[in-house]
């Protein structure tokens, strides 16, 4: 592990948090939720029949109130949401904005018949009206469920088919690498036909031609003619908020189902304790909204603090590799939160383009999605953040609603290390467990797991609590279990290593691939790596690695396996070093941005290829398909 440590704070020490909530964690998740509004205080803060939590019983809220109409009296006029379109347009949305279109959205879903508990399924681009009409739906009761806009007609028709949506908001395209994605027409092929589904809202964003069915309407339409009177519903706090996808890195995307009170209290929380938003912050993250940290940390989390935020509707590389640099730039961003996959690719292009942009407005940095390589940490940190932003690497899931694992910069200066996500928020206790859920001395390896409720946690899975049970609550008794594996220092940091089901099992070792991979990208040509493990009789699994280069990197690949060889016997050991090496291209990565190490395991293992459904570029399946029968081939030839 990283031994370096960075004592980087902003000033925050407020100790007084960790304590309370160490003394009673429920009293003080009950002083967190009143920063909400309520229409109707709550009887119980918390009714736990395990495992289904029930936060603030009894009490009344609505998200949509508290994102915009506790904003009017003194922010109608900031700034929401900066958004800058892929192909070089911009929009400017303040808070008052906001608040007229969603109220008008509402009374047009309303006009539609959809009422509190229906779903509406949104399948829009990186556009303020993707928020607007999460909120509008949230402003009745509807429970909405976004599937992110580059998912094919059929991972579209599944989700509208699972959650039996009567409505589906779209566009007429959307901009992504510089093409159009001809959205209207993937609902057309897939769930126009769904007999269910009553209407079809297009927003007009290219303006190119569309087909118009019986079903459709024209946002511009029903918009102009729609009221803006429309009181927020007195919802309960346990009501559900929205379902939503898991990125399907290990399997079959789990529809995740959240609600309103404990979920609002979390995000509202984290998102002051570890991005500490200030009035005058400029903060951009890069998720789309489709994955949940688009859903906590764009659109509630800064919404509920009245924040001004840059919103990208494209790829981080279009039309090079300096947008991201361009648009912190052009915005003065202070906070920045992306992903190590996106750093990964930025880093690979060297440092002389960030260099040439004004990045001084920086503050603060994050990560979230995936561990972050010591390396690629340690690049952020010098080069994007000039040794001045502290980094915060977020360690959360779709079902945890919020972070879980994150310094707080907000709260808190405390010494980072980079590749630790470090401790866990206030009122939580996570702890590291060997197989028979016994705890794990300090430095020991194990799965991750949290002892108590949480207020942002899943209400369950969609109409599946028997898979709820089973996926996160039946590995450990009484223990929720997120299946990844980490490890906890002597100062009680944690390390996420990667998942359970991918720890590498060698010769009575277990490795995780996180300290692999990291190993193998601390070799100045790598740009990427994922590792994973074929049955060996000797040893019980032999690991392979597939390697991803730098750009304009001539190393032989003799030479490059032999000094990976070097590199991974030093900073780990000889036990670790991989039995093959296989340079491909680009690894296979969900369209959240994880590397989908099963994939290469199934392909390694001569297996049948899962779900693939949420898999971002099909082509990959067939490069490392082919290198690695090539490289096959050749052993079996020298072994001849
Ligand atoms: P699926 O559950 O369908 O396999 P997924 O787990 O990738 O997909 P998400 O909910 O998007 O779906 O991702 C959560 C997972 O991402 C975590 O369980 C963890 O493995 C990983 N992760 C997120 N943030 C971090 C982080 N900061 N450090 C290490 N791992 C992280
Ligand atoms: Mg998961």
């Amino acid at each position: 592990m990283h031994s370096e440590k960075f004592e980087i704070g902003l000033g925050n020490n407020d100790s007084s948090i960790r304590e309370s909530a160490k003394k009673d964690y429920l009293s003080f998740w009950d002083e967190c939720a009143k920063s909400l509004s309520w229409f109707e205080p709550w009887s119980k803060t918390l009714q736990w029949n395990p495992p289904f939590a029930k936060w603030f019983v009894g009490g009344k809220l609505n998200a949509s109130y508290n994102a915009l109409d506790v904003h009017q009296k003194s922010k109608s006029d900031k700034t929401a949401i900066l958004w800058e379109g892929e192909d070089g347009t911009d929009r400017k949305i303040t808070y008052g904005e906001m608040f007229e279109q969603v109220k008008k959205l509402a009374n047009v879903l309303k006009s539609l018949g959809v009422k509190k508990g229906d779903r509406v399924t949104i399948y829009l681009p990186m556009i303020p009206e993707l928020p607007i009409s999460m909120l509008a739906c949230a402003r009745i009761g509807a429970v909405h469920t976004v599937v992110f806009s580059g998912f094919s007609a059929n991972s579209l028709s599944d989700r509208v088919e699972d959650s039996q949506s009567k409505i589906i908001i779209t566009a007429d395209g959307g901009y992504r690498k510089g093409k159009i994605i001809n959205l209207k027409e993937i609902v057309d092929e897939s769930a126009s036909s769904i007999q269910f589904v009553k209407n079809v809202i297009v927003y007009q964003r290219t303006g190119q031609e569309i087909q118009i069915n019986e079903k459709d309407l024209m946002w511009s339409d029903v918009m102009d003619t729609s009221s803006d009177v429309c009181d927020a519903e007195k919802l309960d706090s346990n009501d559900s908020l929205y379902i939503l996808y898991t990125s399907g890195t290990t399997g079959k995307p789990k529809g995740v189902l959240h609600g309103i009170g404990g979920y609002l209290t979390h995000v509202y929380s984290t998102y002051k304790w570890a991005f500490d938003i200030k009035d005058h912050d400029v903060y951009f993250c890069t998720a789309d909204i489709g994955w949940v940290t688009g859903h906590s940390y764009v659109v509630y989390g800064p919404l509920l603090h009245g924040a001004t935020q840059v919103m990208y509707e494209g790829a981080p590389d279009h039309p090079n590799s300096s947008r991201m640099w361009d648009i912190i730039q052009k915005y003065n961003v202070t906070i920045f939160y992306t992903t190590p996959t996106a750093l990964r690719m930025l880093m690979k292009f060297g440092d002389d383009i960030p260099n040439s942009f004004d990045l001084s407005t920086l503050r603060l940095l994050g990560t979230v999605g995936e561990p972050i390589n010591p390396q690629v940490w340690k690049w952020y940190f010098d080069v994007i953040g000039k040794k001045k932003c502290p980094i915060i690497d977020t360690w959360w899931q779709t079902e945890t609603g919020g972070i879980l694992i994150s310094p707080l910069p907000g709260i808190e200066t405390i010494p980072l290390k980079p590749g630790s996500a470090t401790l866990p928020i206030p009122g939580l206790d996570i702890s590291v467990v060997d197989e028979s859920g016994n705890e794990v001395e300090a430095e020991t390896k194990g799965s991750l797991i949290i002892k108590n409720p949480w207020p942002g946690m899943l209400l369950g899975l969609w109409k599946n609590m028997e898979k709820y049970k089973n996926v996160y609550w039946s590995k450990f008794e009484s223990l929720y279990y997120p299946g990844d594996y980490a490890i906890k220092d002597s100062d009680g940091y944690l390390w996420l290593l990667g998942r359970s089901d991918d720890v590498l099992k060698v010769a009575g070792h277990r490795i995780g691939t996180a300290e692999l991979e990291s190993s193998i990208i601390s070799h100045n040509d790598v740009a990427e790596s994922a590792v994973c493990g074929i049955p060996d009789d000797v040893k019980g699994e032999s690991i392979i690695a597939f390697v991803v280069l730098k750009e304009n990197v001539h190393t032989s690949d003799d030479t490059l396996r032999s000094e990976l060889r070097d590199t991974i016997r030093t900073q780990i050991g000889p036990i670790a070093t991989p039995s093959q090496f296989y340079v491909v291209s680009k690894l296979p990565k969900t369209r959240s941005g994880k590397i989908m190490r099963r994939l290469l395991k199934s392909i390694a293992n001569n297996e049948t290829i899962g779900d693939v459904s949420t898999l971002e570029d099909g082509t990959v399946v067939s490069e490392i398909q082919s290198t690695f029968n090539e490289l096959q081939k050749n052993i079996q030839n020298q072994k001849n």
